[in-house]
């Protein structure tokens, strides 16, 4: 008896007849190419001359997706055919590589949303802008507006490259020995829309930074601050983390990485995971499988011999944070001027408020703004006689430097307003839960926020296996009886020294009604019973 063995879809293997329909789109079309149709076609004939496989795969390659279409229920997000879920107008992703914008840059996107995007804006927890309401006639002249001023949506989304996070204090920091910017900026400038590397079995995230601010154990390859013992100042090297359904916490390769050869190993790791990465399922596609398959051994040598030709040096671990870096408040910089970390809540802005942010940072003698991977932002080179200005300045837009623990802590997707995906609505939750938090446990003083994430659906973009409260949206039974937006409760999560999942309490379901009850619940026992120090994940 024969044993027939199923292609994975892996390219380095001859495994190149495409398997989803997915793998179908890109091999007809590089992603990238829809850019043409868009200005030549789409924008001047309107949403209905859109080719379905342009509008729902490759405008993702420029940073669009359709919007959900607004009154369709949370229930009946699973069962809805997708045409039926599209809206009009899109959602528009603005990558930001390293976070890093200057005030100008900010003042453009402002513009483009108020303008074009009904005055939304949300900063993500990778270092994103999103806005929303984007008509597909606006494109082009947005894209003239953003690139006029050194931004792009190129690979903003899809199967591609997508953002590359850095630390937001990168170059100012006390605590950092290398900045790692240059490396972010040679990858930005060599490979973001390069079609070598458009047609990945998935999206592929990265974070480089000196400092462990970028959720390092949670991208698809992450470069981390290290001094090894007679190399000096360098980078730890890890792959295949990530969370969604299946999370994983990335595997460190033992590597040794200089500042300058960081360019070169990523572009080494992304190409084993075009090569040998999973094609035949969207849910196994991701790196963290195929480095789960293969560990850490079988992929560092398959890099050095058929990808560098070279052997990298060994290295050691990267220190782990005690609690997440948000950088949020006063902090002196090391040339002795300060920046300042300001939180909105589950970073939802508007194009008005990134405006006066941009006139708010000028006035404080700044000209950078960065985003961090918290949804929060960090104004760079205040002067530090002007500090208090900028935070009164800024408190007026509702960002503050001094937030409660619970504004700080509070992250939330995209969720149900504008997300196809979604089943719950979590911004405007996260909202009205600070509120409730602030208003219920104001005579709470716990050591650390604890850190409290929405998401919407079962998959992961506000990170809930990594909260010391997640809470994944679904559609639970209320004590009357009725079926209602709640969510999934995830206990115990955390990044960096505490760093593991959280519990998922399959029986512990909470309507997002009762959320506020429940939290408050939750922090006074924990509050009750903590030892001194005692951190929640532990
Ligand atoms: Fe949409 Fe789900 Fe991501 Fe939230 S977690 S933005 S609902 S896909």
């Amino acid at each position: 008896m024969s044993t027939v063995t199923r292609s994975n879809g892996q390219w380095a293997l001859g495994e190149r007849e495409p398997l989803n329909p997915n793998e179908v789109f890109k091999q007809e079309d590089d992603g990238l190419n829809v850019r043409a149709r868009i200005e030549e076609v789409y924008s001047r004939e309107g949403f209905a001359s859109i080719d379905p496989s342009d509008l729902r795969g490759r405008m993702r390659w420029w940073g669009l997706y359709t919007q959900r279409r607004p009154g369709i229920e949370g229930g009946r997000t699973a069962s809805i055919a997708p045409e039926e879920l599209d809206d009009e107008y899109f959602m528009l992703r603005v990558r930001i590589d390293g976070g890093t914008l200057t005030a100008e840059q900010l003042q453009v996107i402002g513009e483009v949303s108020t303008q074009y995007g009904r005055d939304t804006a949300d900063l993500t927890d990778r270092q994103n802008i999103q806005l929303h309401w984007i008509r597909i006639e606006d494109v082009p002249a947005i894209w003239e507006l953003l690139e006029g001023a050194g931004l792009t949506t190129a690979e903003a989304c899809g199967d591609t490259p997508r953002v590359i996070l850095g630390s937001p204090v990168a170059g100012v920091s006390a605590d950092e020995v290398i900045d790692a910017t240059p490396a972010i900026d040679a990858i930005r400038e060599r490979f973001i829309g390069d079609p070598e590397l458009s047609n990945l079995p998935r999206k592929f995230k990265t974070a480089i930074s000196w400092l462990p601010d970028t959720a390092p154990e949670i991208n698809d390859v992450s470069f981390v601050g290290v001094v090894h013992p007679e190399l000096g100042p360098g980078f730890d090297l890890l792959v295949g983390g990530g969370l969604s359904t299946n999370p994983k916490l990335a595997t460190r390769l033992g590597a040794f990485v200089r500042l300058e050869e960081i360019p070169e190993v990523w572009h080494g790791v992304i190409r084993i995971f075009r090569d040998y990465g999973y094609r035949r399922l969207r849910h196994r596609a991701r790196l963290k499988f195929l480095v789960a398959d293969w560990g850490a051994e079988k992929f560092r040598e398959l890099l050095e011999t058929e990808y560098l030709q070279r052997a990298l040096p060994d290295g050691p671990a990267a220190p782990l944070p005690e609690q997440p870096l948000d950088h949020v408040g006063v902090h002196e910089q090391r040339d002795g001027r300060a920046y300042v970390g300001f939180a909105p809540i589950a970073g939802r802005v508007s194009g008005t408020v990134l405006t006066e942010i941009a006139a708010a940072a000028q006035a404080s003698g700044s000209d950078r703004v960065r985003l961090t991977t918290h949804q929060k932002l960090v104004v760079l080179d205040v002067d530090p006689a002007r500090t208090d200005a900028l935070i009164d300045r800024m408190a007026t837009s509702g960002l503050h430097a001094k937030p409660s623990p619970w504004r700080r802590s509070v992250m939330a997707c995209t969720g149900i307003e504008f997300c196809k995906l979604a089943i719950v609505e979590t911004k405007a939750r996260a909202q009205t839960l600070v509120d409730e938090l602030e208003q219920r446990l104001d005579d709470l003083h716990l050591e650390q926020p604890l850190a409290i994430h929405l998401n919407g659906c079962p998959n992961s973009c506000a990170r809930i296996q990594v909260a010391d409260i997640g809470l994944k949206g679904q559609i639970v039974t209320d004590a009357a009886g009725k079926q209602v937006e709640g969510f999934q409760v995830h206990l115990g999560g955390g990044l960096g020294l505490d760093a593991g999942f959280g519990r998922k309490l399959r029986a512990l379901k909470v309507t997002s009604a009762e959320l506020g009850d429940y939290i408050e619940r939750i922090a006074r026992r924990f509050d009750e019973q903590r030892t001194p120090g005692e951190r929640f994940a532990q």
